[in-house]
């Protein structure tokens, strides 16, 4: 899970209990049953984990979520501008929003995948009340109650996605999404082809690999002096991790490859 996750239990003094996970890297849904006890006040799960994009057995946690009557939120701000438009484009993919009874709320990053400007991001909750219990009375303002910790905030970002939204539109983001996946795909078999080795079969625009016998940071090490490539080093598990976005073309693909090939 995502560190927001550590900084919000701080911030409520509640205890964080780790799940474990299976040989795919996802949630062990067995280990959630054994870790749920009377003080349980919600399970989390991951649509598109940040580490590798991929995403947690969530149809059955939410039915283990609903049958304990505990909260439930669906963490999809890496996914959430995908997994729909990727549906609609044709792939497959288990639900995971409020179509299952379990689901309580649900965060979307529209900075991620729907190409809003940064800090643009979003929750959405299945009742009213769950704001409701939150809120504060904010007596000399339009709004009555307030139900987010920071108070005064720009508009901008906002404006920004509900634009981008009636811009681009369900067509537009499908198109989007679509390409992510053919240069991942495209991305993850050209690495099998020279050799490396794939961490994960994709889910979604993350491509997770290593060298046979180089470590991680060596790796990452030589790709920066090769050519000045910057990327990113993933912890758990350890990994060269690229996430192709959208700004991300097949031809930046192609020349890092090339150098991957040098350096194999
Ligand atoms: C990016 C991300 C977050 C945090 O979102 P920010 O808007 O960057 O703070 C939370 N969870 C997951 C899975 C993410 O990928």
């Amino acid at each position: 899970a995502h560190f927001s996750f550590k900084k919000a239990a701080d911030m409520m003094c509640l205890k964080i209990v780790e799940a474990d996970l299976d040989e795919n890297y996802k949630i062990d849904v067995e280990s959630i049953k054994d870790k749920i006890t009377e003080n349980t006040v919600a399970i989390v799960a991951i649509a598109g984990t940040t580490e590798l994009g991929l995403i947690d057995p969530i149809e059955e946690i939410s039915e283990i979520a609903h049958e304990n009557n505990i909260y439930f939120h669906v963490d999809a701000a890496f996914g959430g501008f995908s997994i729909p438009f990727l549906k609609s484009a044709g792939h497959e993919y288990p639900e995971f929003d409020f179509k299952l009874p379990g689901v309580c709320s649900i965060t979307v990053d529209p900075h991620k995948m729907g190409l809003a400007p940064i800090p643009a991001g979003g929750i959405i909750f299945r009742k009213k009340e769950y704001l409701e219990v939150m809120a504060v009375d904010s007596p000399y303002l339009t709004v009555k109650t307030q139900s987010t910790i920071v108070g005064t905030r720009l508009g901008a970002s906002t404006a920004a996605t509900y634009g981008l939204l009636k811009y681009f539109g369900r067509k537009g983001y499908s198109k989007l999404a679509t390409r992510l996946m053919e240069n991942t795909l495209f991305l993850k078999e050209s690495l099998e082809k020279i050799g490396y080795d794939i961490i994960v079969e994709p889910e979604l625009n993350i491509v997770a690999f290593n060298h046979p016998t180089k470590s991680p940071q060596e790796l990452s090490d030589e790709l920066e002096k090769i050519n000045g490539w910057k990327v990113s080093v993933a912890n758990c598990p350890e990994a060269i991790r690229i996430v192709l976005m959208n700004h991300v073309t097949k031809t930046h693909l192609k020349e890092f490859l090339d150098d991957l090939e040098k350096l194999y």
